[in-house]
Order: structure tokens, then C-alpha cells, then sequence
């Protein structure tokens, strides 16, 4: 398994299951989930570890907003500003597979797919 420098998150309700994903990423750490999203559609699912965060699923991916994903997690995490309080903190992954980390600052979970919600410094 590759080193997880990256990580990747799914908003399953943007993903239409289409696996384009899935077939692209070089270390094949994506799968199709075995739910359905409320459209009906099994969405893409990280299997936890092994992202390089190379980006490729990102750029095979044709729905806008279904894919994020962290070139530097390690980076990013340590980056976060604190959407409740806007004060810098630090993020931890509690739910790879979901892509759900908690703020260390606030104590409220953090949805990651939900990329453009979120700032992180410079
Ligand atoms: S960023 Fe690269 S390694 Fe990570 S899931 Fe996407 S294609 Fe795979
Ligand atoms: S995340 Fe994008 S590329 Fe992957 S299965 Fe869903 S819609 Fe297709």
C-alpha cells in the first residue's frame, strides 16, 4: 500500500457512481460503495488509506464537487481555521472513509468533501 501522503473525500450525494474514479486512481484505493446515495446511485468510497493525493480522480471525475481531494494532509490538517470560533486549529481524521474530521478548537466535526466551506491558513 502507498504512503497516505494525500487523502481524499466523496460527497456521496454529489456522486453518480459512474466510476471514471475508481478506474483512474494508480493505487486503487477508490471502490463503489455497497449503499445508495438518495439518488439512487452507489457512490465512490476511499478505502481509508494508501492516497498519494496525486489528483487523478479528481480530474476524472465529471460532477463538480464530488471529489476533494488533500495533496498534504498532514499540511492541511494543521492548517485549519476554526469555522466557529475563525481562530487557527488543528484538524483530526476521525472517519477516513467518510472523510469526517473533528476541530480541535471547537470540538465539531468537519464534513471534508465539503472543501469550498472551509479555510485553512496560508
Ligand atoms: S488523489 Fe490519487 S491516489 Fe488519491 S484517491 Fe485520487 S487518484 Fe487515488
Ligand atoms: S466521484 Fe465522480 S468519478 Fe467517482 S464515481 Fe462519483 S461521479 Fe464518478
Amino acid at each position: 500500500m502507498a504512503k497516505s501522503r494525500g487523502l481524499v473525500a466523496v460527497n456521496v450525494e454529489e456522486c453518480k457512481g459512474c466510476k471514471l474514479c475508481v478506474e483512474a486512481c494508480p493505487v486503487n484505493v477508490l471502490h463503489l460503495s455497497e449503499s445508495f446515495n438518495t439518488h439512487g446511485y452507489s457512490p465512490a468510497e476511499y478505502e481509508g488509506e494508501g492516497c498519494t493525493g496525486c489528483g487523478v480522480c479528481y480530474y476524472a471525475c465529471p460532477e463538480p464537487g464530488a471529489i476533494t481531494v488533500f495533496k498534504n494532509w498532514q499540511e492541511a490538517q494543521q492548517a485549519y481555521i476554526c469555522q466557529t470560533s475563525n481562530k487557527p486549529s488543528q484538524l483530526t481524521l476521525v472517519d477516513p472513509i467518510q472523510g469526517i474530521a473533528e476541530c480541535e478548537a471547537c470540538g465539531q466535526q468537519v464534513i471534508l468533501s465539503n472543501f469550498r466551506a472551509l479555510s485553512f491558513a496560508e
